[in-house]
């Protein structure tokens, strides 16, 4: 390389070099022509190389120094720009304090919201604008603990301390901040707006503790108010009364007009019940038309029964309802507690089978909650465990009752009853053991084996002679109704029109397109229709247009006492024997008993007579005797007179009132009551509640009448069936002669 290249090169490279080294060599040429290379020289030429790079550093750190500042302030902008579009666009925001704590910045959205009039927010105290949101007053002090201790905090839920800003909630992080010499210098730190988060929180919990359709606690929020209350210390907290409402009739309005128009009856229930109560408990609704009412403290019995009088009363008024009048009723069960239960769970049970026990007392009543109603909830749990077993067990049969043609005498049919025949409690009464069948599901096989027998052992009866089968309205409601019907003929063999279906008013309170359909498919299999108990269940005339029935079925209530002067009963027998005469359709009259009975029945034109008079119900064998030996002509027997026969007989009986029992004589005994002697009883002692006994360990509750010489006499509270006094399969001829 030539010495020329060389500086060609680093020319190129590095120019402000060359340039100040150029100059230099320019100086040192200019000085060493005049010193001529001597000491002079020299050192002028090194000061100049000297002076030469200082001035090309200083030009070069000017140079980056200003390009520096220039990105420091575009970068300290864009910060300042994003910033101010977090502050304004997001939830968060910022904050710092000086050294005392005070506020020297603060995001102008929350300054503005803490501001208040007479003191702004910017160097307030900080402590002084924010509070910790919790109810412990030891988490109060935090903030000021963090400020005072210096100590960062982050994700602090606070709250606005002054109270006019109550609605708002934020999270709030901070640190301190030092300087470089590690002087305390105060807070920076940020935030975010809680308060639509919040809300959200307190909707959820809204929804998850109301009632969306009345607003009413929810059944959460009761359970949770009863288990809150029960938990008190003091005993006088624990006192609380729960009522359990149920809507009488509910589900009608609600299948006929609709579910809104169900809805907005809730709604008005809702406030009913809510103004009814008022202050004095926490009402809720428990779902579908179930209410319940917490009422804490202690209220007695009169009080309580007086104010769900009330509650009845107000919720059975008439409700306008999209210019509709709508009538619904109530019931109401109540439970006291502690004396009704000590938790919640035993509480609500027993108000329920209170409410179950208003509910089978006629509805549109309160009752309170006694000791009998579990047991005889718990008997009942018994029952249908038995009862599980009796279709397995063979412990069912059939007895079949005469029906008889009112001129001709003669038997046209038998109406087939079921018998249970309990292993331990003996002869189990239909009326008791059909509901709880019902309630258990068990009816459906139960109602098919009664079907599938009525049918085969009909079978085997002379001529045209008809089988009448109970059929249950769950039964009814059962699409599967028909093909068993057409399948028990056909296994039987017997023609249709000998099979006769009584069905009960109850298959009319579920007035569905289903119903009417069944009605058609079960008269196009070609059996007979009868509608039973008439008179005593929903009582609406409206579906005699449009059911098929063949038969009336007049209830024995309405034969009862109907020959009595001065009883309306025998017009109502006559109104209802003139309707089904319109409609081309026979009568039955129930539950007859005696001749006189016969006679007007026959006078008010019943085309049907079924009753104890021409026999009570017997076993498939004993009917066959009974259509040989009269030939199928029925026997009347009984009393000339209306009156309770009296069946004498001299047994020892257990008998309770209260806690006290003891043993007694059974002098004589009819439906209606029973003598008994072997007892000193005072005048004190008239209208006590007993228990008798009138079948072996079956205790009886009725009421002590009267008592003289000692003896005494008990009127039943439920009529007894005397029948059940004979062991069954006794034929009736050997009943009688015996
Ligand atoms: P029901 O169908 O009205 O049956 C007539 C009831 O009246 C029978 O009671 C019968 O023994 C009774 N009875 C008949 N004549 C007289 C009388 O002159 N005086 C009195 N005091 N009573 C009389 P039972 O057998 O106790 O049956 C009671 C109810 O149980 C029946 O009333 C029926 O509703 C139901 N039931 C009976 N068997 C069945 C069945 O197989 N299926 C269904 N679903 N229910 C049944
Ligand atoms: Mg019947
Ligand atoms: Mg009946």
């Amino acid at each position: 390389m030539t010495f020329a290249t060389m500086i060609v090169m680093i020319v190129a490279l590095y120019p402000v070099r060359a340039a100040s080294i150029g100059f230099g060599a320019g100086l040192l040429a200019t000085l060493g022509v005049q010193d001529r290379f001597g000491m002079g020289w020299w050192i002028g030429v090194g000061v100049l190389l000297m002076l030469t790079t200082v001035a090309y550093r200083l030009v070069l750190f000017e140079r980056s120094t200003v390009a520096q500042r220039d990105l420091d302030n575009a970068q300290g902008r864009m910060a300042t720009r994003l910033v101010a579009e977090f502050e304004t666009h997001s939830s968060g925001w910022f904050w710092q304090t000086n050294a005392e704590g005070e506020v020297t910045y603060l995001t102008s959205k929350v300054a503005l919201e803490l501001d208040l009039p007479d003191t702004p927010a910017i160097g307030e105290p900080l402590s002084q604008l924010f509070r910790m949101d919790g109810a412990l007053t030891e988490t109060e002090r935090t903030i000021a603990f963090h400020l005072s201790s210096r100590t960062a905090f982050s994700n602090y839920s606070v709250r606005p301390v002054s109270r006019a800003k109550l609605e708002r909630w934020w999270s709030m992080s901070g640190r301190p901040i030092f300087d470089e010499d590690g002087i305390f210098l105060g807070f920076v730190g940020s935030g975010t707006d809680l308060t639509e988060r919040r809300r959200a929180d307190a909707e959820i919990t809204r929804l998850a503790l109301f009632d969306g359709l009345t607003g009413l606690a929810n059944r959460q929020r009761l359970r949770l108010a009863l288990d809150q209350m029960l938990a008190q210390p003091a005993m006088s907290q624990r006192m609380i009364s729960l009522f359990l409402l149920d809507l009488d009739r509910f589900k009608s309005v609600n299948d006929t007009l609709g579910h809104q128009m169900g809805d907005a009856l809730l709604k008005q229930v809702a406030q009913r019940l809510q103004r009814a109560i008022g202050d004095a408990g926490l009402v809720g609704r428990l779902g579908g038309d179930e209410f319940q009412v917490i009422m804490p403290g202690h209220a007695d019995r009169d009080k309580l029964g007086e104010l769900a009088r009330r509650v009845i009363f107000d919720l059975s008024q008439p409700y306008s309802i999209e210019g509709s009048a709508i009538s619904i009723g109530c019931s109401i069960g109540v439970a006291v507690a502690p004396q009704d239960g000590a938790d919640s769970e035993t509480l609500i049970r027993n108000a329920d089978l209170a409410l179950y026990a208003a509910k089978g007392d006629g509805r549109g009543i309160h009752r309170f909650f006694r000791d009998e109603l579990l047991i005889g909830a718990q008997s009942k749990k018994q029952l249908e465990d038995d009862l599980r077993r009796a279709l397995v067990g063979n412990q069912f049969y059939l007895a079949y009752q005469p029906v008889v043609d009112t001129r001709s005498e003669r038997i046209v049919g038998y109406e087939a009853l079921l018998r249970w025949e309990h292993p331990t409690r003996g002869l189990v009464s239909p009326a008791e053991f059909i509901p709880v069948a019902e309630d258990c599901g068990l009816i459906e096989s139960i109602g098919e084996w009664v079907l599938r027998t009525a049918c085969s052992e009909a079978a085997g009866w002379p001529g045209d002679v008809r089988v009448a089968v109970n059929v249950s309205p769950i039964q009814f409601a059962n699409p599967v109704l028909p093909s068993l019907v057409t399948s028990a003929l056909a296994k039987s063999g017997i023609a249709p029109h000998r099979l006769e279906l009584e069905i009960t008013e109850g298959v009319f309170l579920d007035e569905s397109a289903a119903s009417e359909q069944m009605f058609k498919t079960l008269k196009g299999c070609g059996v007979r229709l009868a509608l039973d108990d008439f008179g005593t269940g929903y009582s609406s005339l409206g579906y005699l247009k449009k059911a098929p029935f063949d038969k009336i079925k007049i209830d024995q209530s309405f034969v009862k006492g109907a020959t009595i002067a001065g009883n309306r009963n025998a017009a109502i027998i006559r109104a209802i024997v003139s309707l089904a005469d319109a409609l081309g359709m026979d009568t039955t009259a129930e539950g007859v008993e005696n001749h006189d009975e016969i006679t007007l029945i026959r006078d008010l034109g019943c085309s049907h007579i079924q009753g104890y008079v021409y026999g009570k119900p017997t076993r498939a064998a004993d009917v066959l005797l009974q259509l040989e030996v009269g030939g199928g002509m029925a026997t009347a027997s009984g009393y000339q007179i209306t009156r309770n026969p009296r069946t004498a007989m001299l047994r020892n009986a257990r008998i309770e009132a209260g806690a006290a029992s003891g043993d007694v004589r059974i002098r004589n005994i009819s439906s209606t009551g029973v003598m008994i002697e072997g007892i000193e009883v005072d005048e004190a002692s008239i209208d006590l509640d007993v228990l008798i006994e009138l079948i072996e360990d079956q205790m009886f509750p009725a009421k002590l009448r009267w008592a003289s010489d000692g003896r005494a006499g008990l009127e039943f509270a439920e009529t007894f069936n005397l029948e059940r006094l004979t062991p069954p399969g006794v034929p009736q001829a050997a009943r009688k002669a015996g």
